[in-house]
């Protein structure tokens, strides 16, 4: 039913494989002129400007099944050849732990992951590697703030505000935090339009404020906050401002410094890298004051049974063997997402999710969280009369699409909305038009299929 060899589609083949004949060795290059192919094309068909997705399809070694329609990217996205070459190749050729050795394996294994941390510092405009700390997730990002700068700056009376658009990851270890200090907790609502109320941020920010923690694309309604706005106010108050860019990263350009972020958190896995590797971004001055997270090897500078000097930042939050690898895999996925450029795969995913919001409005049955044309990397909807886990399981099982059912770890914003849970389809790079439709075709034969 999908992705027959349309015969336009043969000529397009033929008329993308130019540039590669003329043997452009550069890789970005031969990308942008065959983006440039296909937008040319776009005239030809109304799938023309989607074929960025159809282009990278190929590097990503899952699409080897062409009837998979992967729409859940926002839980974790897949893999390009690139990331899974280059892991594989460090652990084959160039492996061995690093920082202590001074064999060439261990010097060059070092030399990598300090390259990685140099590649994620400025794919998100920090001024320095110094400021890029790893951790496994965006997850143990929080954490770590919490627990270290968290712990040594919030006290008794103080206040922690966080939003009803975050995801669990970066709410609940500021409840832990607020209860072990016993701050106060406040929530920023939404207004009716699921927009975040600026003005009850305004309300609930005071000189008790010590740290607003906010979401830069909300993973559970696909919008997001105007965090410079926010930081902006924020600092206003003395407070330091924490962005969640978990879900922002993989979607278009970010630069920590133009909205002037204190922390920044996100992982690897929902940015097309290996899982178990995310970061901690924090300006350098806040790193310098923060106490130690963990104790271990690789973060200190001398240990003494009279006491321990720790190493400087970033070493100093990053105790154990790291995720050598991880990093590397990581640094490989920026790598690729740079050579598409953000800005394309931005413009790209636009189209697309314009093109879902559409083909969603078709469909009586579905109820999508918020109006067409607010969306960007996915939408959430419910589907009358059918549990998401049962609609979902219907897409998967007779469609092979496959979406995310459930509260996207976002419970109190769903308590608030009233609803128990959402279908959540979201976007990659590798999506596309027909992929769209799939899910189109899907949701209307589950329409006939639970007609009751
Ligand atoms: C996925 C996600 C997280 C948590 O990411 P982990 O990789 O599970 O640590 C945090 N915030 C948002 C917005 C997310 O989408």
């Amino acid at each position: 039913m999908r992705r027959f060899a349309k015969p336009w589609k043969i000529v397009k083949n033929i008329i993308k494989s130019f540039p590669l004949l003329l043997s452009v060795n550069s890789f970005p290059e031969v990308l942008f002129l065959e983006h440039k192919v296909c937008e040319e094309n776009s005239a030809d068909t109304a799938r023309g400007p989607f074929c960025l997705g159809e282009r990278v399809r190929r590097d990503f070694p899952v699409f080897a099944d062409p009837k998979l329609v992967y729409l859940d990217s926002a839980a974790s996205a897949q893999k390009p050849d690139a990331v899974l070459r280059t892991m594989d190749e460090f652990y084959r050729t160039s492996y061995a732990n690093i920082h202590r050795g001074v064999y060439p394996l261990s010097v060059q294994a070092t030399q990598s992951y300090d390259d990685a941390r140099r590649v994620v510092a400025q794919f998100l405009g920090a001024s320095a590697p110094e400021e890029i700390v790893f951790t496994r997730s965006a997850t143990e990002a929080a954490n770590l703030a919490a627990h270290s700068w968290g712990r040594k700056f919030v006290g008794e009376g103080d206040e922690i505000l966080v939003t009803l658009l975050e995801h669990h990851s970066n709410f609940v270890p500021w409840q832990m935090l607020a209860q072990e200090k016993r701050a106060g907790l406040k929530v920023v609502g939404l207004r009716d339009d699921l927009t975040l109320d600026v003005d009850d941020f305004v309300r609930k920010l005071s000189a008790r404020t010590k740290l607003f923690c906010v979401t830069h694309l909300a993973n559970a309604l696909g919008w997001g906050p105007p965090v410079a706005e926010l930081i902006e106010l924020a600092h206003a108050q003395g407070a330091k401002v924490l962005i969640d860019g978990a879900q922002s990263v993989a979607h278009a350009p970010v630069n920590v410094r133009s909205f002037d972020a204190d922390f920044f958190i996100f992982s690897g896995h929902k940015l097309y890298g290996p899982t178990g590797i995310g970061a901690l971004y924090a300006r350098r001055e806040i790193l310098e004051e923060m106490p130690p997270f963990m104790g271990g090897g690789d973060m200190i500078r001398s240990v003494s049974i009279k006491g321990t000097m720790y190493a400087d930042v970033p070493q100093r939050f990053e105790a154990g063997t790291p995720h050598i690898s991880g990093a590397i895999g990581l640094a490989a996925a920026i790598e690729y997402v740079s050579a598409l450029g953000m800005e394309n795969i931005a413009a790209h995913e636009e189209k697309l999710v314009r093109l879902l919001e559409r083909r969603l409005a078709k469909i009586p049955q579905v109820k999508p969280l918020g109006p067409e044309g607010a969306h960007r990397g996915l939408v959430c909807f419910t589907f009358d009369n059918v549990h998401p886990h049962d609609l979902a399981q219907f897409l998967s099982d007779k469609f092979n699409v496959a979406v995310r059912a459930g509260h996207h770890c976002n419970q109190p914003l769903l308590e608030h909305l009233r609803i128990p849970a959402t279908t959540r389809a979201s976007l990659g790079v590798y999506n596309t038009a027909d992929d769209i439709e799939v899910l189109g075709e899907a949701l209307e034969a589950a329409a006939r299929f639970f007609k009751f």
